[in-house]
């Protein structure tokens, strides 16, 4: 992470512990991005001031976002069934207020409602269904799963230390036209808060949190000699990626790794459109010659083979769907530090800085 983005995280972080709001940009370029910039606040410091302040900034629709578990707990179901609800995109839950001593739809009863939604104490028989106030559930594993306004805005407040909910509203203008990301930097100036870009929290997180999950470790007697076989969980998505290891690889000064994407025509059926069987011999071959290495088979989270054409041109390392924090995550507990990359990795020879061992 550069300078000025840690300099933008940290005054975030204390913005979100001071009751403040901090700008969040929707930078992505995927499926679910929306290029909306919104108004972040951490939900148990939220305030009537705050609320009304929001609303003159904000296009007035206060959501509180807030995980699904909690959101589970609370009778906060969603707003609409799973058959029509994008499944990227926001999830209402039903609206709510919680009991207070202020007309519920006042900013002083709206902050009272949020304020109780991030009270872990708060229990469902203290709330009232349909409400003033808007929830948005957020799904497990946050902005790494999706990369969306929500999820993000929870794992801030989660970063900051403070209970994961987070009131969420879009940045208007003068005009009451949504702010667009290009004016982002410009809006967060004037207003004197710092800017988060969604991407930069999707980078901090993949390097902070785990990614993985090692579930099981077997001797591999092959043709090339006894590998031992070690699974591994990708958190995200559920992928089961496999490691084979030979020799010892804590003892190496360098270890030799190969890094295979699956193929199922080529790997299995020793399909003649690809190189995959010969490149995934060949690795194995190259480890033993060394003495130690890594073989990293990589599943895909979408059916391989002939239906898709996994292999189209041939080749490993024209694919680009290598998951690197994963990778870089596995090696490092395989012990790898210093390391060669066999010929014909899947891995991208400009990219394998990211791995950053
Ligand atoms: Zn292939």
């Amino acid at each position: 992470m550069n300078t000025a983005v840690s300099q933008q995280f940290d005054a975030a972080v204390t913005h979100l512990r001071a009751g403040l709001a901090v700008v969040l940009v929707d930078d992505t370029t995927g499926v679910c991005a929306t290029g909306d910039v919104s108004l972040v606040m951490a939900a148990e410091r939220i305030t009537a001031d705050a609320v009304a302040g929001m609303g003159g900034r904000t296009s007035g629709l206060l959501c509180v976002a807030l995980e699904e578990s909690r959101a589970d707990r609370l009778g906060l179901v969603p707003m609409v069934g799973s058959r029509v609800e994008r499944p990227l995109g926001d999830v209402f839950a039903v609206t709510v207020d919680a009991r207070s001593d202020f007309p519920v739809v006042s900013a002083a009863g709206r902050a009272a409602t949020i304020r109780a939604l991030a009270d872990p104490h708060t229990r469902r028989t203290d709330l009232s269904m349909p409400g003033c106030v808007f929830p948005l559930r957020t799904r497990p594993e946050g902005v790494l799963r999706v990369a969306s306004r929500a999820e993000a805005a929870v794992d801030l407040c989660q970063i900051a230390g403070l209970e994961p909910v987070a009131v969420v509203a879009k940045l208007v203008d003068r005009e009451g036209m949504l702010v667009g990301r290009d004016d982002a930097d410009e809006v967060a100036a004037q207003l004197t808060l710092p800017a988060v870009r969604l991407t930069d929290l999707v980078r901090h997180l993949r390097r902070t949190t785990s990614l993985i999950r090692r579930w099981a470790q077997a001797r591999l007697p092959t043709a090339y000699g006894a590998f031992t076989a070690i699974g591994y969980e990708s958190t995200l998505d559920g992928v089961e990626h496999l490691a084979l290891t030979f020799g010892s690889i804590r003892d190496a000064g360098r270890t030799l790794v190969a890094v295979h994407h699956e193929c199922l025509k080529g790997d299995v059926f020793g399909s003649a459109d690809c190189e995959c069987r010969t490149l995934l011999a060949q690795s194995q071959q190259q480890i033993r010659d060394a003495g130690s290495g890594v073989l990293l088979y990589l599943r895909s989270p979408l059916p391989t083979g002939f239906r898709t054409g996994s292999c189209p041109d041939g080749g490993q390392s024209d694919r680009a769907d290598v998951p690197y924090d994963v990778v870089a995550q596995i090696l490092a507990d395989l012990g790898v530090g210093l390391f060669d990359v066999t010929a014909g990795s899947a891995l991208r020879p400009d990219r394998i800085e990211q791995l950053d061992l």
